[in-house]
């Protein structure tokens, strides 16, 4: 039998061994995915839970066994992979060495609070994190005991997964205390290390005037140096410093070791990919999906669903002794959660920032673009149960509702000017 090995079962591996049993001959190929949990989670979920809000309230309601959206034909092992061989195509994991034809890594990144002086030990006391599990639900006593004070939220480094969560935190707090009647007594900052309140400048503009208009201070700008608990004080690389009640923080985000000893990242644990055919560019018979790759665009699980899918279809033409198409354009799509039961939506690719207009059909919508709506939140909303039942089982439609890579239609492309500024 000839074997695809998948490293990790998350939203991009589970994917890709639901894509990968339908395209191949199974009388021929044996696939395996290994993962080191037995827990899959609607990670879009962490962000509601601090809050409580919209039905989130528990680890139940974004958990399920790891087995779930894996197909029964797909053999399952429980394991963390320490080592990949790529020389001789073998992966060392804890329960014993496994052989492959073609690899798939898919193991994602996590937060390393190590990485900033005095975060780690802050997190125990006056800081806390929605960037896994035990974060976001830590932080619910800590919100609802939130009266008055600065709370603040910090992202300590680029690249992080899902990097309009931290917006949708802020928006999400200006909400959760309107509700509880207090917000006239709480300060929220948003502190960034970039230049503005997103990436791109079209976006940046609409999101950051979202921002002064929910009275939401924002800091660009900020390198972190360290975190001081005692003091309650924030110090970038500047000198410059931000004082805190609570601290919300986002962590540098980093790649699986397994990445680094293996000879395959680019120093953080990203492997280093190939921004179009998704391709390793260490190592042959390898392809990278998801967060765990480093390709320049959003790590977002709609973003593994679209290289999912050109992996497999790259995974197939090689295996036939083919060249993979170099079809990754970059594409993402995000809703962007901003309180008040409404939500913008923003598609994007490599080459083309997110600009207004209307998705998925031009001109008929019905969803718009980088506006604030009620029917954008509803599709957030409708998210959860289309990751579980769609997403990770590969029954989403391609185009038009969800096309694979970025349409130009609807789109507003004269808000970009030739430098990308508007
Ligand atoms: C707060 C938050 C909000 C988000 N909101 C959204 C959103 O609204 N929309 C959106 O599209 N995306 C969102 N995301 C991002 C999205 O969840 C991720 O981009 C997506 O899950 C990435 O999928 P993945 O397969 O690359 O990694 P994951 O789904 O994280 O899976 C990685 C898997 O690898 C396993 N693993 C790791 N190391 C090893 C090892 N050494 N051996 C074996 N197994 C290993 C892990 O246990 C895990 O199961 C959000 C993320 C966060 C944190």
């Amino acid at each position: 039998m000839k074997k695809l090995l998948i490293l990790g079962a998350g939203t991009g591996g589970a994917l890709l061994s639901n894509l990968m049993l339908h395209k191949l001959d199974m009388k021929e190929w044996e696939i395996t995915i290994v993962d080191k949990s037995m827990e899959h989670h609607y990670q879009p979920g962490y962000l509601f839970l601090p809050f409580k809000l919209y039905g989130y309230e528990a680890k139940s309601d974004i958990v399920k066994p790891i087995r779930d959206p894996i197909p029964s034909s797909v053999k399952f092992v429980q394991a963390t992979a320490n080592l990949i061989d790529h020389k001789n195509k073998k992966v060392e994991t804890t329960t014993g060495t496994l052989e492959y034809d073609w690899l798939v890594l898919a193991m994602g990144c996590t937060i390393a609070p190590g990485e900033v002086d005095g975060l780690a030990d802050a997190m125990g006391t006056n800081a806390g994190t929605f960037y896994n599990l035990e974060g976001a639900l830590a932080l619910q006593p800590k919100l609802e005991n939130f009266k008055e004070g600065k709370l603040v939220l910090h992202i300590a480094d680029m690249p992080i997964k899902c990097p309009v969560a931290p917006i949708e935190f802020v928006f999400l707090a200006d909400y959760f205390f309107q509700l509880k009647g207090v917000r006239k007594n709480i300060d929220i900052s948003y502190v960034t290390p970039l230049t503005g309140a997103f990436t791109k400048p079209v976006a940046t503009k609409v999101l950051s005037s979202m921002m002064a208009e929910k009275q939401i201070k924002l800091v660009p700008n900020f390198n972190i140096k360290s975190v001081d608990a005692e003091h309650r004080t924030l110090t970038s690389f500047n000198g410059e410093k931000v004082d805190y009640g609570f601290l919300v923080s986002i962590p540098p985000n980093v790649g699986p070791e397994v990445i680094e000893k293996s000879g395959l990242g680019d120093g953080l644990g990203f492997a280093v990919t190939d921004s179009h055919t998704l391709k390793s560019k260490k190592a042959d018979f390898i392809y990278v999906v998801g967060d765990n790759s480093n390709v320049p665009t959003s790590k977002a699980g709609s973003v593994a669903h679209f290289e999912a899918e050109i992996i497999a279809e790259n995974l197939i033409r090689e295996i036939n002794g083919k060249e993979p198409h170099p079809d990754f354009d970059g594409h993402t799509n995000c809703f962007i959660e901003s309180g008040f039961h409404k939500a913008f939506l923003i598609d994007f690719n490599y080459e083309v920032e997110p600009v207004h207009g209307s998705y998925p059909w031009p001109g008929v919508g019905p969803m718009q673009l980088l506006e604030n709506s009620h029917l954008n939140h509803y599709g957030k909303m409708a998210f959860k149960w289309v990751y579980w039942n769609l997403l990770l089982t590969g029954h989403l439609p391609g185009d038009p509702l969800v096309p694979i890579q970025m349409s130009l239609k609807g789109k507003k492309l004269s808000e970009i000017t030739p430098h990308g500024h508007r």
